[in-house]
């Protein structure tokens, strides 16, 4: 047994500077990768499943290595710790403006949600970032959805308020990302400008057992607090179905649609609008 545990403290050690080196050696290529942009943007279409339609997008960073996908949550962890966020993110405004402003012509009122880090509220003007994409590309606010996520909001809601204020005085609409996830309490949503909440895949997924308590009190949270609800990660048309039943009909998840690169998401945008 002591050799044993000798042997375990050995393999942790091996894949502790495994873990460090490759942190390390990914944030030097991710600085690269900013630099000569060759970060990507997919797009996951939401939907309304009562009819079909879609009502809007999301903007999902992605970024291959040689021949390897970095993981988002990976390269956007380290892209946080870094500062590197920032960078990234103004790429991000700058392909989603160029990318609707293409697919605005003919689909005029689609819009798009990106995702947004505590560091870019720190680090930069965001709101002056945001104007100056929407300018470029001739976008009115509305195009642009802003999704924080629950724990962004519990952790550092007083730093992100000013200017999650002065960006709906622009018009811009704000989407509470992995709601259910982050303790907030009822009154401190009631006061936060909030259009949306995202209901996290984490109570999606239970319906498949027919367990839709948790789901069912977070769709009346909505509902009560006046907001519009978007169910994600959605796989199956039994979660559907149940959605549905429990009123959330906007929907985002593999089983309408995965993330997909502009080139796709066209041609997806046509059969649709045949269908
Ligand atoms: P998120 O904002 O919660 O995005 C939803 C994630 O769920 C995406 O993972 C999406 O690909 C995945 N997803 C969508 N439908 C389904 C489904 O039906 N089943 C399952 N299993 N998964 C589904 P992804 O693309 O790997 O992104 C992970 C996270 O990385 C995002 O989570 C977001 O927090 C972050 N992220 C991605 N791009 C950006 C970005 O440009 N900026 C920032 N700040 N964060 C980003
Ligand atoms: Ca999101
Ligand atoms: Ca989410
Ligand atoms: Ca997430």
């Amino acid at each position: 047994a002591k050799r044993r545990g000798k042997n375990q403290v050995v393999v942790f050690k091996v894949n502790f500077l495994d873990i460090v080196s490759r942190r390390m050696q990914l944030e030097q290529a991710l600085r690269e990768a900013l630099n000569n942009q060759e970060l990507d943007i997919w797009f996951q279409p939401i939907l309304d499943a009562k009819n079909g339609r879609v009502i809007g997008l999301e903007a999902l960073s992605r970024w291959k290595l040689s021949n390897e996908q970095i993981p988002p949550d990976e390269f956007i962890s380290i892209a946080e710790t870094s500062g590197m966020i920032t960078k990234l993110g103004r790429q991000v405004f700058d392909k989603v403006g160029a990318a609707l402003q293409e697919l605005r012509v003919e689909y005029p009122d689609l819009q798009c949600n990106v995702n947004l880090s505590l560091r870019q509220f720190r680090d930069s003007d965001l709101t002056e970032d945001i104007l100056l994409c929407l300018a470029k590309y001739k976008l009115p606010p509305s195009a642009l959805h802003l999704e924080l996520t629950e724990s962004m909001i519990a952790e550092s809601e007083t730093e992100i308020l000013p200017t999650m204020q002065n960006l709906v005085s622009h018009g811009f609409k704000f989407h509470l990302d992995d709601f259910g996830t982050g303790y907030s309490s009822l009154e401190r949503l009631k006061n936060l400008p909030f259009d949306t909440l995202k209901i996290d895949r984490s109570f999606v997924v239970p319906l498949r057992q027919d367990d839709h308590v948790m789901v069912k009190n977070i769709i009346n949270i909505g509902h009560e607090l006046g907001m519009n609800l978007i169910a994600e990660g959605v796989e199956t048309e039994v979660e559907v179905k149940k959605l549905l039943q429990l009123g959330c009909h906007h929907i985002q998840g593999y089983y309408f649609a995965r993330p997909m690169p502009l080139e796709e998401l066209k041609v997806w945008l046509t059969e649709q609008t045949q269908a």
